[in-house]
């Protein structure tokens, strides 16, 4: 299980997002993830190697249905504006994913937010496919922890050939959080977020982060799943990877950003 490629492409995205490579490339592929907690823009020059990106945490999405549309817009046509002045050039072609079984309503949501904020559309495709480009599973599953859902993607052979949506995931860390610390919603979200309170929050959070390995656990049952791959802004937990790798007996991997796989396999599907 090799994921060198993996972790060198989100590392040398996490530097471009930093400090934007200006480069002489002919064309710029960029990928528009449009996530319940953050809107996330990852471009690639011709060679796809990561020249910029930026993110802002947003409310315009919840569980892959876009709820505020002109925030959406908005938001991205004003990212894609920042990395344009700082790359000095016109992007024009964006692709974008959506999560597995959305209907075309949703689908079609997202495709106009991204054309509305300017960009030419070359792909829409599913969120772990996208996902896998970077992380490249043959036979395992991709696990995206997001904030209202947890969802599950087998692969064999590199495919998808299994889905499946449960509805526990962030959120329900905020609230245990809320109700343990007697903080608000907002205030218990923002301290889940601050990876200085991870080690604290840890153990108050360990239930829940079993409930969701053993959610894993029922629909991997079955498949050949050899290794898993967790996505997604709840990953960014720390320590929740050990924890899920012990309930489920299986290897866990988790990137160094679980937020930027997806924004960057949607760039290099574009
Ligand atoms: P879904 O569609 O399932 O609601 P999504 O894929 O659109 O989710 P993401 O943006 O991947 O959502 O993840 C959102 C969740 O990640 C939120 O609950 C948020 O609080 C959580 N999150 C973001 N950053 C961190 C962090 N640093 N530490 C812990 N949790 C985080």
């Amino acid at each position: 299980l090799n994921y060198e490629y993996c972790d060198q492409f989100v590392q040398d995205f996490e530097d471009v997002v930093k400090k934007p490579i200006v480069s002489k490339s002919s064309v710029y592929y960029t990928g528009v993830d449009l996530g319940t907690a953050c809107v996330v823009l990852a471009v690639l020059d011709e060679n796809y190697k990561p020249v910029a990106g930026a993110y802002r945490y947003a409310d315009v999405v919840r569980d892959g249905m876009v709820v505020d549309y002109i925030g959406a817009i908005k938001i991205v046509r004003e990212l894609k504006q920042e990395l344009e002045e700082k790359l000095g050039t016109e992007l024009i072609y964006g692709a974008a994913a959506i999560p597995p079984g959305t209907d075309d309503l949703d689908s079609g949501a997202v495709k106009n937010v991204v054309q509305a904020a300017g960009f030419e559309i070359t792909n829409l495709l599913d969120e772990p496919t996208a996902a896998n480009k970077v992380l490249k599973i043959q036979n395992g599953a991709v696990v995206d922890i997001g904030g209202g859902t947890t969802g599950i993607s087998i692969l064999k052979n590199g495919e998808v050939v299994y889905i499946a949506d449960e509805p526990t995931g962030g959120t329900h860390f905020s609230l245990v959080v809320s109700g343990a610390y007697k903080m608000s919603f907002q205030e218990a979200e923002i301290y889940k977020r601050d990876s200085k309170n991870h080690k604290e929050l840890l153990p108050v959070l360990k239930p829940v982060i079993e409930k969701i390995a053993s959610i894993i656990n029922q629909h991997i049952k079955g498949h050949d799943v050899k290794e898993i791959s967790l996505v997604g802004g709840t990953c960014c937990l720390t320590g929740i990877e050990e924890i899920i790798e012990k309930k489920t007996g299986i290897f866990t991997h988790k990137p160094q950003n679980p937020m930027f796989i997806t924004p960057l396999g949607i760039a290099l599907s574009c």
